[in-house]
């Protein structure tokens, strides 16, 4: 019997993992559930943000439901004690180095998008972020400088390890799609970017069936927003991914409607799935929170861990169906809750 661990954490991230776990035991695939604190409600708890008895559930389970973390009540806490601490903290336990992101126009969503109909129509992207390096992970602290001023500084880094692994990650993706990636970086000012570019062209000649492309983030960010659409598989850094997924989740209408897999390799052992959204503590409490995202990530879970593909797209089908039939939640211009949006997924799976 697979086992999952459902870590809800804070804000939103119970309220929108509540219903992707009701979705997956309405499947009925034997699945045993365990649940287990993380972030700030963690803190709240046991002082720890990520306590080691989360950690032992996550690393015992065959794949983690993940939630959000993050409670503005816990900003001034040193590092180590904030909640966004866990994240780190968990994909590094896990060895999670590789997010996968999609970026999918849903049908009847063209309207939710701020870009124009004809724009997103078709939009069916991958972004592949890199998860435990760059500058995220570098050397970081505050200094005086020579004229007495105040310096902070991050040290960004890569070493090709790092970057083969997830380059070939993101060619193994775009292989099984429509053979097209597009490893976007920095190479024109960044010296780690001109490393990554280098070994992305080297991993390149395993994969002669891939149409690869370089693009600079900046005018990545700039294609996001022109034609979404020609884009198939994203590879790029922590930093980049980060900030290029919210963007390409605003063309697929909503924040609320993206899904996420964090793998430590091809072969989903030890996957983490959730949402790309944070705790988003402003809606918090509210049943206003979309969680298509969540359920999505349901998805991935099946998908990439348990490797029940047809149960995956029968999640994917029941999100469309429930779309289709008008289920909203606000941020989707409705006024389905939570609840009622998680009703109208599980209906469409009936
Ligand atoms: P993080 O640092 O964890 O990425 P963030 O600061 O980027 O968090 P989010 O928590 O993702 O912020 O929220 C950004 C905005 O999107 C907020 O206004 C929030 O209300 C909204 N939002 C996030 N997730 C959802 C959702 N599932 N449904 C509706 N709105 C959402
Ligand atoms: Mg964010």
């Amino acid at each position: 019997m697979p086992l999952i661990a459902v870590l809800p954490g804070d804000g939103i991230g119970p309220e929108v993992t509540t219903q992707a776990r009701r979705v997956l035991e309405a499947l009925d695939l034997g699945l045993s559930f365990e649940e287990a604190p993380v972030g700030g409600a963690a803190y709240l708890q046991s002082g720890r943000p990520l306590p080691p008895e989360t950690v032992a559930l996550a690393k015992r389970a065959d794949a983690v439901l993940f939630g959000a973390i993050g409670d503005p009540r816990f900003e001034a806490l040193e590092r180590r004690l904030r909640p966004e601490a866990a994240l780190l903290g968990i994909r590094r336990e896990l060895g999670l180095f590789a997010n996968i992101r999609p970026a999918k126009l849903f049908p009847g969503l063209e309207d939710a998008s701020p870009l124009k109909a004809e724009v997103v129509a078709g939009l069916d992207l991958v972004i592949v972020r890199e998860l435990t390096g760059d500058v995220y992970f570098g050397e970081k602290g505050r200094r005086t400088n020579q004229e007495g001023l105040r310096q902070g500084y991050d040290w960004m880094g890569y070493d090709e390890g790092e970057v083969e692994r997830i380059a070939r990650i993101g060619f193994e993706t775009a292989r099984k799609r429509r053979r097209k990636l597009c490893s976007v970086d920095k190479a024109n000012v960044l010296e780690t970017s001109q490393l990554w570019r280098d070994v992305v062209n080297e991993l390149s000649t395993e994969y002669p069936d891939v149409h690869l492309t370089h693009m600079y983030v900046d005018n990545a960010a700039m294609q996001l927003v022109r034609r979404p659409a020609e884009f198939d598989v994203i590879v790029t850094g922590n930093l980049f991914g980060d900030i290029l997924s919210d963007q390409a989740s605003m063309c697929a209408g909503s924040i609320g409607m993206l899904p996420s897999a964090s793998l430590s390799g091809g072969s989903g052992a030890n996957g983490m799935y959730e949402p790309i959204h944070g705790s988003a503590p402003d809606i918090a409490g509210q049943g206003k929170a979309n969680p298509c995202a969540a359920i999505l990530s349901a998805a991935m879970l099946l998908r990439h861990s348990l490797e029940n593909e047809a149960s995956a797209q029968r999640i994917e089908a029941a999100v469309a169906q429930a779309l289709v039939g008008g289920a909203r939640t606000p941020d989707l211009g409705g006024t389905h809750t939570t609840q009622q949006m998680g009703d109208a997924v599980v209906q469409a799976l009936r």
